[in-house]
């Protein structure tokens, strides 16, 4: 099997078989077809519309020899993160047109195939209803679920819930004084608990989504609690019930990931990417950004891998494929960010304003390796770096509370 050899009728051998056709399994698709690799790509529904909303920071989108498509970014502005205090965070947020981004990830020469990939090994998948397929890689992009790791599941998660509703800009003004709010924490619905923020962003077209968002918790805050602090938060801004759609479903957002998901095992010959490897950042729930810029590292991987064909065996090709999706420095970096996430979870609910307002006053570079580009995400000593500036910054109550955190975990569920 090797690149260039033209595409074969039917189900055959593979160079990649992508099990998931979300922007993870999309974006490697594509990246490979583009190399002229045979791939092939099983979703139980590949007509399906992608509907979230996806944001990320500019400077993680990718640049150099693939860039998206400049109408893939529906709308961009400087962020702004208000804590106890208002940070302008001197970055722009872009927001992704998402059914542009759909359109731009296609790719005419990927094989797409109706199905559900319930097991793999090297050199083969095995779907649902029994079909096996020949792939040297075959690459994990199932979110969340995990489909084909072989490690334990169940444990309940953490999870970021939230709930948006899209008003026009003028009214969403009325709330932002027209700002990008990547987070805005001041508990103006006036309801006690476990804290949630405002994240407030422009869709392009005059419009506005505004979304509750509890960034992470276990069990995840319900969404009825997030949309009764929403209305009452956009209440004590003055606008009126009328003014905010919430009972038109075109109108609204819900959102429910894990942002803890557990590393993959994967079988021989497979790579995970996207969600399930997982990519996500623990401390944003972020992945997409990241997934676009490792394709083309892991097309690289794979197309070297079919070109050599003297003596690699598919399992080096799929080792070097999840070197490329996922390097050890990277895994380590995702460790560090991993404790990050324990202790939000621990901190008392009175303080994580606080914290959240040291993080934002750090200086951006730190700020922007903790939150994640495309070098920090490998780099342990800018990682280590970033953390150390965070902790120089708190109060020696927060700082109790991150050693804690880093030292023992997350400590119990948080209560309502
Ligand atoms: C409303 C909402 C808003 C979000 N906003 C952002 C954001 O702004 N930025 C961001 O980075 N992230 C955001 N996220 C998180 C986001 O879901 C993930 O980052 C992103 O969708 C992960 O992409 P993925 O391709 O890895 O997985 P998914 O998008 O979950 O795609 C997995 C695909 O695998 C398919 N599949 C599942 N099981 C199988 C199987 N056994 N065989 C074959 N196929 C299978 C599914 O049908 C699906 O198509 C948001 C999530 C939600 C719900």
């Amino acid at each position: 099997m090797g690149p260039r050899d033209g595409h074969r009728p039917g189900l055959t051998g593979a160079d990649l078989l992508v099990a998931g056709g979300g922007p993870a399994g999309w974006s490697a698709a594509r990246a490979c077809a583009r190399q002229g690799l045979d791939v092939v790509l099983v979703d139980p529904r590949p007509d399906r519309t992608w509907r979230h909303t996806y944001g990320a920071w500019c400077h993680e989108l990718p640049a150099g020899p693939d860039p998206l498509p400049p109408g893939v970014v529906a709308a961009h502005d400087v962020g702004w993160a208000i804590a106890t205090h208002a940070h302008r965070l001197d970055d722009e947020y872009a927001i992704l047109d998402t059914p542009g981004l759909q359109r731009a990830l296609h790719h005419d020469g990927v094989r797409v195939h109706r199905g559900r990939v319930v097991a793999a090994g090297r050199g083969r998948a095995v779907l649902a209803d029994g079909t096996e397929l020949a792939a040297d890689v075959v690459a994990d992009a199932t979110g969340a679920v995990q489909a084909l790791s072989t490690g334990a599941r169940g444990g309940r998660r953490a999870e970021q819930t939230a709930l948006g509703v899209v008003v026009d800009a003028a009214t969403a003004a009325r709330v932002t004084d027209g700002r990008l709010l990547f987070m805005d924490w001041r508990p103006l619905h006036g309801l006690p608990g476990w804290p949630t923020f405002l994240y407030a962003v422009p869709l392009g077209d005059g419009r506005v989504l505004l979304e509750e968002t509890s960034l992470a918790r276990r069990p995840g805050l319900p969404l009825p609690e997030l949309a009764e602090r929403l209305r009452r938060r956009l209440r004590a801004a003055g606008l009126r019930d009328a003014e905010v759609p919430l009972d038109d479903p075109g109108r609204v957002e819900h959102v429910r990931f894990p942002v803890d998901t557990p590393s993959h095992r994967s079988p021989d010959g497979v790579v995970a990417l996207g969600a399930a490897a997982p990519l996500v950042h623990p401390a944003s729930g972020f992945s997409v950004a990241r997934s676009l810029r490792v394709a083309t590292r892991l097309a690289d991987a794979v197309v070297a891998r079919s070109d050599d064909r003297a003596g690699v065996d598919a399992a080096s090709r799929a080792t070097r494929a999840r070197r490329a999706a996922r390097s050890r420095s990277a895994r380590v970096v995702h460790g560090m960010r991993r404790r990050g996430l324990d202790v939000l979870l621990r901190l008392p609910a009175g303080e994580v304003p606080e914290f959240f307002d040291r993080f934002f006053s750090l200086p951006a570079p730190h700020r922007r390796a903790y939150l994640g580009s495309d070098g920090s995400d490998e780099d342990v000593a800018e990682a280590m770096r970033a953390m150390l500036c965070v902790f120089a910054r708190l109060n020696p109550r927060l700082r109790g509370h991150l050693v804690a955190g880093t030292l023992c975990g997350p400590g119990e569920a948080q209560r309502p």
